[in-house]
């Protein structure tokens, strides 16, 4: 499978690793939209939040875990920001199921 985000999982394609385990890879995005913008995500590949199952849902509990456990160690004192964007009209570029876990700035709502 052509998989960007499974190939950086596999270290085939190099990323900055903030983060690792068994089942779940935390890495700094390319094209930060914040001073602290992470992408968090499941080694096996699922593609999106709408394939998320009872079966596959476990590593998604984890990637949570992971987030608060970043947010613990890098001290966002201020708050954090989770972003899921799933399917083509809500921006989803990569089709391998990533948290954006952004810090550092303010952020609006429900954009920015
Ligand atoms: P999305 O638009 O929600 O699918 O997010 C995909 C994210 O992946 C974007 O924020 C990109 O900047 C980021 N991205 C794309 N390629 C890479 C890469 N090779 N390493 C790290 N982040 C990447
Ligand atoms: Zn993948």
């Amino acid at each position: 499978m052509d998989c960007l985000f499974c190939k950086i999982a596999a270290g085939e394609i190099p990323s900055t690793k903030v983060y690792e385990d068994d089942t779940v890879l935390a890495f700094n995005d390319i094209n930060p939209e914040a001073p602290v913008h992470i992408l968090l995500i499941p080694k096996e590949h699922i593609c999106c939040a709408a394939e998320i199952t009872a079966e596959n849902s476990a590593v998604v509990a984890h990637i949570f875990e992971v987030a608060a456990k970043i947010a613990h160690d890098m001290g966002f004192a201020d708050g954090f920001r989770i972003v899921n964007n799933c399917g083509d009209s809500a921006g989803q570029t990569v089709k391998h199921l990533h948290f954006h876990l952004m810090a550092g700035r303010e952020f609006g709502w429900p954009a920015g």
